[in-house]
């Protein structure tokens, strides 16, 4: 293979910015709600992007994925129903039908061309989407929960990011008032919800202002750190719950052959997330 002189930039602020070399261009297509590109790197191996944004590279998505979806379901006492809303890469999903009393797993992904995509590129996070407990639904999640009456025991949000430079997309209507009610209201009394929060250093603020209305809806809510440096080295997760608090000790197993989790890393993330580091601009210091 010759040297490749193509790079991919994504910008974090208007300030900041990470590139990629990039060995080969797999896949470049606007969808009817946004640009979705899937390009292979010699660092990170495949990585998708939409709307110039990294959803996840080969080499880290395990990281984002199981602290995503492990601590909730190893907290709460017998999720069966869960809802994940995006996540069309599939990622999610996977990690969720791990867990053999899970009932039904339903993904509501507003774009099913990340979905077809996923399977083709990325079929080792898609694996999940054939097991006979798995939906799969093409539609706004934002509709989904204001016209369903399921109730789910937790709800993860694994959607494209809702704010930060560049447009944001469908992700928008996931950060409404209306949204995180409806959200509250489809979920069962002891259920969870987990959130990316977006970065916990360039999107200090929207993480600060989310997380009060989160905590003006549930009286247990924390934000936990993890490490994934396709994500800007830190990326944030918010749990949010009307009964079960985090940091209550975790007595389920964690499936076998995790790389990431362990409870201990969980207790940690949770330590990291209170931490109040990363606020001060230059300007504000
Ligand atoms: N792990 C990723 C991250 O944080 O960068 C998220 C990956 S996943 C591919 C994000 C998904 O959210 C996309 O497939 C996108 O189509 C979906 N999405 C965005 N807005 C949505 C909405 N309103 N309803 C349902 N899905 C939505």
């Amino acid at each position: 293979m010759t040297d490749s002189e193509l790079w991919y930039t994504e910008y974090y602020t208007e300030h900041v910015r990470f590139s990629y070399r990039v060995s080969k261009l797999l896949l470049r297509k606007q969808t009817k709600f946004q640009l979705l590109e899937i390009l292979e790197t010699p660092e990170f191996g495949r990585l998708m992007l939409l709307d110039g944004k990294v959803m996840l590279t080969q080499r880290d998505e395990h990281v984002y994925h199981e602290m995503l979806i492990h601590p909730a379901m190893l907290a709460h006492p017998l999720p069966k129903r869960i809802l994940v809303v995006g996540g069309g890469d599939g990622g999610s999903i996977r990690e969720i039908v791990k867990y053999p009393f899970v009932e039904c797993a339903l993904l509501v992904d507003i774009d099913g061309e990340v979905i077809e995509a996923s399977k083709e590129f990325f079929p080792e996070l898609t694996s999940g989407f054939a097991d006979p407990r798995v939906e799969l639904k093409v539609g706004d999640a934002a509709e989904f929960v204001k016209d369903t009456d399921e109730r789910f025991d937790i709800c993860f949000i694994d959607c494209t990011d809702p704010v930060g430079p560049g447009p944001v997309g469908p992700a928008q209507a996931l950060i409404t008032d209306e949204f995180l009610d409806n959200v509250k209201a489809i979920l069962a009394d002891d259920g969870i919800m987990v959130v990316q929060s977006e970065s916990p250093v360039y999107e200090i603020d929207y993480l600060k202002t989310y997380t009060s209305r989160l905590k003006e809806r549930y009286p247990h809510v924390a934000t936990y750190v993890i490490m994934v440096p396709s994500y800007a080295g830190l990326w944030s997760l918010t749990w949010a719950s009307k009964t079960i608090d985090p940091s209550i000790e975790i007595t389920r197993k964690p499936p076998k052959g995790l790389k990431y989790f362990t409870p201990e890393l969980f207790g940690a993330a949770l330590q990291m997330g209170k931490l109040d580091l990363w606020g001060a601009r230059p300007h504000q210091l």
